[in-house]
């Protein structure tokens, strides 16, 4: 079936009880069961709920994948793929990925006995060289956050299972929709379901895909064993929030693709960050591995009083964390998702105090232009 058709259907038929279309929120903790040793496949709901169910067929169709598993944030989903690596194993992962990773595996992962490195992984030399013996897990996200820096994820599969190393992808700025890593050769697809698939800024959850029925195994146990998992209404949420992914992100991305043009050509904007651009260097790379580019745009202004004076002065863009939501958000890396990031890491990656990111929202665009072009006039 086609990706909307999927998006609509996959993981979700009638109710057989009352035909209702839509899965209900099977809000419930336990199942009785007819008789010991003797139930419905459902036994208690940290272990199996109906409605986190469809939603994790639904994802794992999008992503092309046969393994769903959600959680009750994206980190939870992160947190649950580190625990297939022990201590004194070793994670490759992208340098400038998402701030609460990064977080994760510094501040409480590392203390737990795992080795972490960091590179830019666009760089493949620079990913072979720091795979190791003991290296069980490369971690990327592509493009990162905020830089948009693009990485080969085929080749990055590539290199690492030939040395029996794992793949995984964080995919929540492309959605599947427009990238689809699993095809490519990784072996885990991860989500914050916070973001574009639910869309609609109104939850939080994670959700985890593989293709491979062992790693699916050991994540199923972990799922249920450390038991970060959501409740049924929040994956209701998303299954709703699916539903919708492909016409959100046509316009997300028309929208983005509108906006970067304006800010390349508006002085203040001194650099302009968006894989959509011509001469961004991943550009070709994201036009062979993506159909498309997505609504997240970084932008340097120069300066934090002028980065101040622009998220001071929008009023479509709402000054926010997150993204991937209907509505317009703008934030400043440096102080608000990056700031456990050590300022000087920061700048080594060029996030500097200048940069602006916005998530663009599926307004019309003219308004979301103009709602920027008035800001910077504050610059
Ligand atoms: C938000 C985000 C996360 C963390 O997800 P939560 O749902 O906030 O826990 C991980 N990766 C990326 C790329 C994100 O944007």
């Amino acid at each position: 079936m086609g990706f909307s058709t999927d998006a609509i259907h996959a993981g979700q038929r009638p109710d057989p009880s009352t035909g209702a279309i839509i899965v209900p929120i099977f809000q419930t903790s336990t199942y009785v069961q007819d008789g010991l040793g003797s139930h419905k496949g459902y036994e208690y709901a940290r272990t199996q709920n109906p409605t986190r169910g469809a939603l994790e067929a639904n994802v794992a169709a999008l992503e092309g994948g046969s393994h769903g598993l959600c959680f009750g944030s994206g980190l939870a989903a992160i947190s649950t793929i580190l625990h297939l690596v022990r201590a004194g194993e070793h994670v490759v992962a992208s340098n400038n990925m998402y701030g609460g990773t990064y977080r994760l595996m510094e501040k409480v992962l590392r203390d737990h006995g795992l080795r972490f490195d960091y590179v830019n992984t666009s760089d493949l030399e620079a990913v072979e060289r720091a795979f190791r013996p003991e290296t069980r897990l490369l971690f990327v996200e592509t493009p990162t956050n905020p830089m948009m820096l693009v990485s080969d994820l085929r080749a990055l599969a590539s290199l690492a299972s030939r040395r029996g190393i794992l793949t995984a992808v964080d995919n929540t700025f492309m959605t599947p929709f427009f990238q689809r890593p699993l095809e490519l050769g990784a072996d885990i697809v991860v989500h914050s379901s916070t973001k574009y698939l639910n869309g609609h800024s109104d939850m939080v959850g994670g959700v985890i895909v593989t293709r491979r029925d062992d790693l699916a195994e050991r994540l199923r146990f972990l799922q249920n064993a450390v038991g970060a998992v959501p409740g049924p209404f929040d994956c209701w949420l998303v299954l709703r929030g699916t539903k919708t992914l492909a016409l959100r992100m046509e316009r997300h991305d028309r929208n983005a693709r509108e906006i970067a043009a304006f800010l390349v050509r508006h002085p203040k904007a001194r650099r302009v960050y968006y894989p959509g651009l011509a001469d961004h260097p991943g550009h070709e790379l994201m036009k062979r591995q993506c159909s498309g580019f997505g609504g997240m745009i970084s932008f340097d202004v120069g300066s934090l009083a002028g980065a101040t004076a622009v998220l001071g002065s929008t009023r479509l863009f709402s000054l926010a964390e997150s993204l991937g939501g209907v509505e317009s958000l703008i934030s400043h890396p440096a102080t608000m998702t990056h700031a456990s990031v050590p300022a000087e890491d920061r700048l080594k990656m060029g996030l500097t105090d200048g940069l602006v990111r916005i998530s663009v929202g599926v307004e019309d665009v003219g308004d979301l232009v103009a709602d920027l072009d008035e800001a910077l006039g504050h610059v």
